[in-house]
């Protein structure tokens, strides 16, 4: 089973994803939690190169190209073979990122995204958990932890783009999604999320 988790930073996606990997986990399923971008060591360096520099290092066309090597060597390092292998695996942010990060920066960049998941990647989740959040409260919690994110750069509007477009992808792979209200308590939101999962896993 291939579960990816997305949603606009500040919306607890990897909160929720740590916190199924643990609950699976102690029901004694086999599980791996991995992330993108990253997720195996050449992907990780790729990361670094894109979110550690100035933001105008690449250009976006460079920078899809970039991701979609990093998730190709991540398929082939760490996802595949743990599939291969009977595993759960937990991806905290998959293709649909880059379809929004990506894909939106520009007029036909979508197009492109797409085409070069089909040529060079081509694997879907069975389940995409969508963590919705107003996109004020993503970013303000966002800016509250701060880290590595890009979300300052982004701004408020940016944000408030992705999230409609997050909603509008769920629509698009409405048989792949499932949308969690993420204004909740955590507790709360994990239960919504383990519902689905079951569901998948009985489907
Ligand atoms: O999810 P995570 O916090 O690890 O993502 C790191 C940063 O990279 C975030 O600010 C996210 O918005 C950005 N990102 C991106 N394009 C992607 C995936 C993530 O710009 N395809």
């Amino acid at each position: 089973l291939f579960v990816s988790f997305e949603g606009i930073d500040g919306s607890g996606k990897s909160t929720q994803a740590r916190m199924l990997r643990d609950h699976l986990a102690a029901e004694g399923h086999d599980c791996v939690l991995t992330r993108e971008p990253g997720g195996s060591p050449g992907a990780e360096e790729i990361r670094a190169l894109v979110l550690n520099g100035a933001p105008d290092r690449w250009s976006p066309e460079t920078e899809l190209l970039l991701f979609t090597a990093a998730r190709r060597d991540h398929m082939e390092r760490t996802v595949r073979p743990a599939l291969a292998a009977g595993r759960i695996v937990i991806c905290d942010r998959f293709a649909d990122s880059t379809r929004m990060y990506q894909g939106l920066r520009g007029p036909g960049l979508r197009a492109r995204v797409d085409a070069l998941h089909e040529l060079m990647i081509g694997d879907e989740p069975d389940l995409t958990v969508l963590v919705d959040i107003d996109a004020e409260v993503g970013l303000s919690r966002a800016l509250e932890r701060g880290g590595e994110g890009r979300f300052e750069a982004f701004g408020a509007d940016m944000q408030a783009r992705m999230r409609e477009g997050f909603l509008a992808l769920a629509q698009e792979f409405a048989s792949r999604f499932a949308v969690i209200d993420g204004a909740r308590a955590p507790e709360a939101v994990a239960a919504d999320i383990r519902a689905a999962v079951v569901a998948r896993i009985e489907a």
